[in-house]
């Protein structure tokens, strides 16, 4: 099923992205592989009082450079507001209601949307402030004073946000392993989804009439299910660059969100560009496992040759993707994309597997004799007490110690990449946090 969106939106410089930041809000201390370098987000699975929802931040995509910055605001609005489930109507009190925010008011009211207003920089904290009243006239309901930049009335908000969430469940899901095809666009995402299901093709789920899900196929492979969670059936209906960026990372986020396991799809010729590490990045953080599909291989003349530049510009430049498993395929000739399903099945393994707690201990001893647990303020090495597996999908691990502070970053990631080289979790994201023993 999919997660309700939450779109924020609101014209330029009112705190639209801080407001998205503040509902994230601090993100646990868990360590895991990603270099965290190039986030730069705009659309990421939030959660408040135990329910998950997409949280998108419209302000996050750009206008193409040859249109002006309000009709971008404006479409990318009507988009948002027509894909939510609620909107976050932001405005700011310094400078009253303006004719952009009576316009977005008024795409807000025409579809009818549930929208709760949010009168942002109330940076002296008061209900009767009369500057937030004076936002009735946009009639979107009671102005909910905040201030994303100091937190002040971000957890009201999000009740009420939470009273308008949508309950319904939707539809079942159709039963085996969910494969995500995603990747950049003219990669050979549709290319790849029809080359496998060829005939086969089933659409098992697919929404008409909105423009950022995906659509499933189900087909079996060797005696097992799966279904294919395809994001690129939907052709793109967007005219401008940053209403297709919006679409693409909307739709794959959504399509991850929905998957078991993730299969990316880049482009031999081209190798890793920024824009991939985008979208495996975003994988990672999603916490599925994922496989690289390197297409359009028949294009390569020197395949040996290419194949090692590959593996060793990851080795160099990605060493985080290291573990990942990759592949190069051809959706034009078919070549290797048999061998995708069990690359599949793999991953859904090990994203499920556990290890046993005397395991786990006996390689916490080991890699403690490698290299001791940081000191502690007093002087002496931490003392790590015992790992135990406290999670699956991805692989979760907590440690408990006598100084977790004691524990930092750098051996934390050690202890990682030890945990890694022990028990492989090829492929997907592995997580670990250190826990005070009480
Ligand atoms: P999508 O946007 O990721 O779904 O990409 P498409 O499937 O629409 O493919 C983009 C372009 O790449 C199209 O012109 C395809 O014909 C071409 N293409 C896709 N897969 C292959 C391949 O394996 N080899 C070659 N040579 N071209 C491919």
């Amino acid at each position: 099923m999919s997660l309700p969106l939450v779109a924020i939106v609101g014209r330029p410089n009112v705190g639209k992205s801080s407001l998205f930041n503040r509902i994230l809000g601090e993100r646990l201390a868990v360590v895991d592989d990603r270099p965290g370098v190039t986030r730069d987000r705009h659309v990421a699975v939030a959660e408040w009082s135990g329910r998950d929802f997409f949280l998108v931040d419209t302000g996050g995509f750009l206008p193409a450079a040859r249109e002006g910055l309000d009709a971008a605001v404006r479409r990318q609005a009507e988009l948002a507001i027509e894909q939510a489930a609620v909107v976050l109507l932001v405005v700011d009190v310094a400078t009253g209601p303006t004719d952009l925010d009576q316009h977005l008011a008024r795409l807000v009211r025409k579809r009818e949307k549930a929208a709760l207003l949010v009168v942002n920089k109330m940076d002296r904290p008061g209900r009767d402030d009369p500057r937030a009243a004076d936002f009735h006239r946009l009639g979107v309901g009671e102005p909910h004073a905040v201030s994303a930049a100091q937190g002040y009335g971000i957890g009201d908000l999000l009740e009420r946000m939470l009273q308008l969430l949508p309950t319904d469940p939707g539809k079942p899901e159709p039963p085996g392993l969910r494969v995500a095809v995603v990747g950049r666009p003219n990669v050979g995402k549709s290319s790849l989804v029809n080359a496998l299901l060829g005939e086969e093709r089933m659409v098992v789920h697919s929404e008409p009439g909105t423009t950022v899900d995906s659509i499933d196929s189900r087909f079996a492979r060797d005696g097992v299910d799966f279904v294919l969670v395809d994001t690129a059936g939907l052709r793109q209906q967007a005219h401008f660059a940053d209403d297709a960026e919006f679409f693409a990372t909307l739709r794959s986020a959504r399509a991850i969100e929905r998957a078991e396991v993730v299969n990316v799809v880049v482009e031999a010729p081209m190798g890793l560009i920024r824009q991939d590490l985008r979208v495996i990045e975003s994988v990672v953080e999603a916490g599925r496992p994922a496989v690289i599909a390197y297409n359009k291989w028949d294009l390569i003349e020197n395949k040996e040759e290419r194949w090692l530049e590959l593996e060793r510009r990851v080795r160099e430049h990605h060493p985080w993707l290291a573990h990942l498993p990759a592949l190069p395929v051809s959706a034009q000739t078919r070549s290797n994309l048999h061998r995708l399903p069990g690359e599949w099945r793999q991953l859904g393994d090990e994203a499920r597997r556990t290890i046993s707690t005397s395991e786990l201990n006996r390689w916490l001893e080991a890699v403690q004799a490698e290299r001791q647990a940081p000191s502690t303020r007093l002087g002496r090495p931490a003392r790590i007490y015992y790992a135990t597996q406290t999670g699956t999908r991805p692989p979760r691990f907590t440690i408990f110690a006598s100084q977790p502070e004691a524990l930092h970053a750098a051996y934390r990631r050690f202890l990682l990449k030890h945990l890694r080289e022990r028990f492989g979790f090829t492929g997907t994201p592995v997580k670990l946090e250190v826990k005070k023993s009480q």
